[in-house]
C-alpha cells in the first residue's frame, strides 16, 4: 500500500492511543522482526474512502538516557524515509519538551509532510494552550483528542489531501 502515515512523538504523549483510534476493529499487522522495527505496529484504516497504513512508533524501551533519545531519532528518521505523512503528536498538558524541541530539529530536515498534532485536548479550555506549539516552527497545529477522538476527522481531512 501506498498511503501510509507515520505517529511519532516522545513517549506518553498518547501514539499507542491514536493508532488504537485510528485502526480500531480493523486487522493489525503484525511484524516480527527485531530491535527498532520490532518496535513499529502497522495496521489499516480508512478516511472518505482512501484507505491508509497506519505505523505507530516504539515503546522506546531502554536503559540509558543516551540509547533512548537515539531510537527515537531512528523512528523518526525511519519515518520521514518510508511515510507519505508524518503525524508529529506532542501533549498538551506538558507543552514543548526538549524532546519535543529535538524531534521538530529532525522533522524540519525531512521532506515530508509534516502535522503537528497537539494531543489531550479533552475540552475547549485547551485549545488556546495548545497555541504554544506554533513555536516548533511546523505550521499549522491540529487539535485533537485521542482519547474522545474530537478534532481526528478535521486531521484526516487534512491528511488525505497528501496522497
Ligand atoms: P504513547 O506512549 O505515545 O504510545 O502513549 P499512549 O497511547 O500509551 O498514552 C499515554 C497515556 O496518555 C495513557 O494513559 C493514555 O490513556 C493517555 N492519553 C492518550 N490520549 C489521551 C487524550 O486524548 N486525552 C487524555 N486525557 N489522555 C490521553
Ligand atoms: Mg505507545
Amino acid at each position: 500500500m501506498s498511503n501510509i502515515v507515520a505517529i511519532v512523538g516522545r513517549p506518553n504523549v498518547g501514539k499507542s492511543t491514536l493508532y488504537n483510534r485510528l485502526t480500531e476493529t480493523r486487522k493489525a499487522i503484525v511484524d516480527d522482526f527485531s530491535g527498532v522495527t520490532r518496535d513499529r505496529h502497522y495496521g489499516t484504516s480508512e478516511w472518505t474512502h482512501h484507505e491508509f497504513t497506519v505505523i505507530d512508533t516504539g515503546g522506546y524501551v531502554a536503559n540509558s538516557n543516551d540509547v533512548f533519545e537515539a531510537a527515537i531519532r531512528e523512528q523518526v528518521v525511519i519515518a520521514i524515509e518510508e511515510a507519505s505523512v508524518i503525524l508529529f503528536l506532542v501533549d498538551v498538558t506538558t507543552g514543548i519538551t526538549d524532546l519535543d524541541d529535538e524531534i521538530a530539529t529532525i522533522l524540519r530536515k525531512g521532506n515530508k509532510p509534516v502535522f503537528v498534532v497537539v494531543n489531550k485536548v479533552d475540552n475547549n479550555s485547551q485549545q488556546s494552550d495548545a497555541t504554544v506549539f506554533y513555536s516548533l516552527g511546523l505550521g499549522e497545529i491540529y487539535n485533537i483528542s485521542s482519547m474522545t477522538g474530537s478534532g481526528t476527522g478535521e486531521l484526516l481531512d487534512e491528511v488525505v489531501k497528501h496522497f
